[in-house]
């Protein structure tokens, strides 16, 4: 990301009055006087009112498939260790985080099963006090020879990209020719008693469309949850808006299998909207975050694998934690951050209302 896209700002300590912001985006005003002291958060709240308690970090932006949507430039990042958090400071900031409310964490990348060390971490995150929910998001590739330490560390949930079931396309898609690798790591996870496993399938025009139902219909064999998610437009790539498919669209060629019975929402479930086919032991469910987008609801922030916080996967405004982290800030200092960051979370996108518009950030380096 260009210096002049990155977020930053700086806070003034004036001796008798409230302590000020100014950022580089021509915004200033008064930090939060509630983000003083750390024993005195208990909840993180934005300023509409939505209250923050989902952290998804992204260790790295390595991956091992290279998919034509997610990273269209088929680019190898080229990061030094020293550019990306070390396991220990994201220990502390998710210590810092938990001070301000963040209950639940998904680990992702990138593929997070690239870096070494994970499995250490993942246990070292589920063992941090107040720390609810821990979950993975993974392309399955590492999957098959490493489910026994996912599970010893004490992860219970994760989700699994599939964006076809034919190895041939599944290969064209991802420029890596892995398909029984990743469906033998799904199965072992189902053998390991992980459940729900949840399967992403991105929606794509001319990618995988023709493949929708025989992807719904695993749901019959399979207690599989599988996930339509619409395509973003991000990483300013050519891969053109034409090839979005909207939920309505998808649901309607499901509909031709059989009849869709919605299954009511629990509170931990987040934005996909949720469906059965009669007689199936799996679920199919929606993330619209175009169509009907969520973010009224949305109760996220993210941390990228360089140190930056993104309140909004879809607002490329990021606020560097990494430099701050690295001069020996306290964590005092270090939850003011996460206060700023989250009290410039957008009331919500206008992707689908502006139809030129991408987001420059790209998902691998996010974390999706
Ligand atoms: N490597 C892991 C994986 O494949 O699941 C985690 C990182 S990947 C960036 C996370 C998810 O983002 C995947 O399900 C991927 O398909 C999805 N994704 C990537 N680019 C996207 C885009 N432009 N729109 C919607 N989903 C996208």
């Amino acid at each position: 990301m260009s210096e002049q896209l990155r977020y930053t700002f700086k806070i003034i300590i004036k001796k008798d009055g409230p302590e000020l912001f100014e950022d580089n985006q021509g915004e200033s005003g008064i930090m939060r006087k509630d983000a003083l002291a750390l024993s005195d958060l208990t909840l993180l709240y934005d300023r509409f009112k939505r209250n923050i308690n989902y952290l998804r970090i992204s260790i790295t932006d390595r991956c091992n498939l290279r998919c034509t949507y997610c990273n269209p430039d088929n680019l190898v990042p080229k990061l030094t260790h020293r550019d990306i958090l070390s396991y220990e400071e994201l220990l502390r900031l998710v210590r810092v985080a938990v001070h301000l409310g963040i209950s639940k964490i998904r680990v992702t990348g990138g593929e997070p099963l690239v870096r070494r060390g994970v499995y250490h971490f993942l246990k070292e995150i589920v063992a941090i006090e107040g720390i609810k929910d821990v979950s993975l998001t993974t392309n399955g590739v590492l999957l098959k020879d490493n489910i026994k330490k996912i599970k010893q560390a004490g992860i219970k949930r994760i989700n699994v990209s599939l964006d076809s079931l034919d190895r041939r396309n599944f290969a064209k898609i991802t420029r890596r020719d892995l398909f029984m690798q990743v469906w033998e790591g799904i199965e072992s996870a189902r053998y390991e008693g992980f459940d729900p496993i949840k399967l992403n399938v991105v929606a794509i025009r001319g990618q995988n469309d023709h493949e929708f139902q025989d992807i719904a219909r695993l749901s019959f064999d399979y207690p599989f949850h599988i996930r339509f998610i619409e395509y973003m437009p991000m990483g300013n790539s050519n891969f053109s808006k034409s090839r979005q498919i909207l939920t309505p669209e998808i649901k309607k060629r499901l509909q031709k299998i059989g009849e869709l019975i919605p299954v009511p929402n629990l509170i931990n479930d987040g934005p996909a909207r949720r469906y059965r086919f009669k007689g199936a032991i799996g679920e199919i469910g929606f993330i619209s975050a175009i169509s009907s987008h969520f973010c009224d609801q949305c109760n996220r922030l993210r941390l990228t694998a360089r140190g930056a916080l993104r309140a909004c996967l879809l607002s490329d405004r990021q606020t560097d934690v990494k430099g701050p982290l690295r001069s020996g800030c306290s964590d005092e200092e270090l939850a003011r951050i996460f206060m700023h960051a989250i009290y410039l979370k957008p009331t919500g996108h206008k992707i689908a209302e502006d139809q030129g518009r991408t987001v420059n950030g790209k998902m691998f380096a996010i974390g999706g």
